[in-house]
């Protein structure tokens, strides 16, 4: 059988704005947001009549924005679209992101049924001082209310999400909103340092000084105390930023891009994956959907296209070594890299690695892997530019 591929659907709304926030999302558009969705459904059949695509999908992942903005009907639909165009393993893992709080009592259940098997849930901190400096809009209650009510409705795999280095944080409060988050025993935990974008009201607020960016000394403190934490709850740790219970519930879906497989992906500002092309959509929402309604879709490929790359053979060797490394217990095969190219990892890599590994920044595992130093996770992208 076609080695599988995975799906992603970006659903581009949200209430409000946090003030770290530069993804792809807008807020006050929900009236677009019936038209977004008949495009998305548009967007994957024509997807795979055009691409005549035979393999099957073993993770979708709703992501955003807030897909926990919509209804379970919605949802249930996509998913419909999704199983009715392509043939979606028995066991695929379907994950959904959700604010806390947006998911009425009534609806945990119905959402049970819509198929999705996986919920991320954005926690990112214990303490409501934090979530409101953030500009969060939920509350710490509201996470553990959703947390009991999507055990309670069946869910076995939950994630949440964590942010660590927001201005005001302290070691101490940091800590605290990890034992909090562990007291929960999710099944899975992402932990993610803060980078401040351009463009944000939170760039903006440490400009003016009214907030003060935490030296990276304490980030990264906080990052390493997290680790131990995390050992000491027997976490999986298992990608850079990445804990799991069991080797079960790591993310399939995240897998797949560490792995640099195969991935669909559908809606404005989605990126795809794909016969060794990487295509992103056009962000704004109102030109998304011009462009799957009015653009000929029939006759084009990728009709909401807005970056169509043809990647090389060495930028794709460069991607399975630095998205390898993060798999911190896995790494990279050699053989497996040598079974996808044709070619030997330390003759592509002679130099960089000579170097890494003299330095102990990398090193082959008991499974002849090469694997990052732990002790390096966290300032791991300056390890990686020796491959860029
Ligand atoms: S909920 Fe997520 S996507 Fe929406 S503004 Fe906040 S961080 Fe951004």
């Amino acid at each position: 059988m076609d080695k599988p591929i995975s799906v992603y659907i970006h659903i581009p709304f949200c209430k409000t704005r946090c003030n770290y926030c530069d993804f792809n999302t807008f807020t006050g558009m929900e009236s677009f947001i019936a038209p977004y969705l008949a495009s998305v459904k548009e967007e994957i059949r024509n997807c795979v009549i055009s691409m005549e695509i035979n393999q099957p999908v073993h993770s979708i992942y709703l992501g955003g924005g807030t897909p926990s903005l919509l209804s379970p009907e919605q949802i249930r639909e996509l998913i419909q679209t999704v199983r009715d165009h392509f043939f979606v393993t028995r066991d695929a893992e379907i994950t959904m992101e959700m604010n806390p709080g947006d998911l009425l009592p009534e609806k945990t259940m119905m959402l049970r049924s819509t198929g999705v098997n996986r919920v991320s849930l954005g926690m990112q901190s214990a303490i409501n001082e934090e979530l409101k400096c953030m500009g969060r809009r939920h509350s710490v209650e509201q996470t553990l209310d959703t947390y009991h009510r999507l055990r309670e409705a069946g869910f076995d795999n939950i994630n949440l999400d964590l942010i660590f280095g927001y201005p005001g944080q302290t070691m101490e409060s940091w800590r605290y909103s990890l034992e909090k988050a562990m007291e929960l025993e999710p099944d899975h935990i992402s932990l993610y340092a803060l980078s401040v974008e351009k463009g944000t009201p939170l760039e903006s607020q440490i400009l003016s000084g009214s907030l003060k960016a935490l030296p990276d000394d304490t980030v990264a403190d906080m990052y390493d105390s997290a680790c131990e934490m995390m050992k000491e709850h027997r976490y999986i740790h298992y990608e850079i930023s990445n804990w799991s219970r069991t080797h079960q519930t790591e993310s399939r879906h995240n897998k797949q891009y560490w792995y640099i497989e195969p991935y669909l992906g559908f809606g404005s500002g989605a990126h795809s994956y794909f016969s060794h092309v990487r295509i992103k959509n056009v962000s704004s929402i109102e030109e998304y959907i011009e462009r799957i309604n009015f653009n000929r879709p029939w006759e084009n490929t990728y009709p909401a296209a807005e970056e169509i790359i043809a990647l090389s053979e060495l930028t794709e060797m460069k991607d399975v070594v630095i998205f390898g490394l993060r798999l911190l217990q896995e790494g990279v095969n050699p053989t497996k890299f040598k079974e996808r190219f044709g070619l030997n990892l330390e003759d592509i890599f002679h130099y960089q690695l000579k170097k890494l590994l003299a330095n102990g920044y990398v090193y082959y595992n008991q499974e002849g892997n090469l694997v990052l130093n732990e002790k390096y996770a966290f300032v791991s992208n300056q390890i990686f530019l020796e491959f860029v």
